[in-house]
């Protein structure tokens, strides 16, 4: 029974260390930068947003402000249609 009790106990403290773990602030990139404009042409640039899979990053994951996550989302989908991006990339094995 003690033991139980102690595997229990040390389940609680794990779970509450992990959601008190510091998290660092986000930036946006472009606001950093300072692009004012997101051009669909520049891949290195929506490379950063666009997951490995050709998704687009979201918000909480890429730290981008909201009128920068709005302009690389039609970036995106822009350069996709002109075959800049793909909409799917290839599945690594
Ligand atoms: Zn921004």
């Amino acid at each position: 029974m003690v033991r139980r009790d102690d595997r229990a106990r040390k389940k609680k403290k794990k779970a509450r260390d992990s959601s008190l773990r510091l998290r660092r602030k986000k930036t946006c990139y472009c606001c950093e930068n300072q692009v004012l404009l997101i051009d669909y042409k520049d891949e290195k640039l929506l490379g950063r947003f666009v997951s490995d899979r050709g998704k687009i990053v979201p918000r909480r994951i890429s730290g981008a402000c909201a009128r920068h996550q709005r302009g690389v989302a039609a970036a995106v989908k822009r350069s996709r249609s002109l075959g800049i991006l793909p909409y799917v990339a290839e599945q690594v094995q």
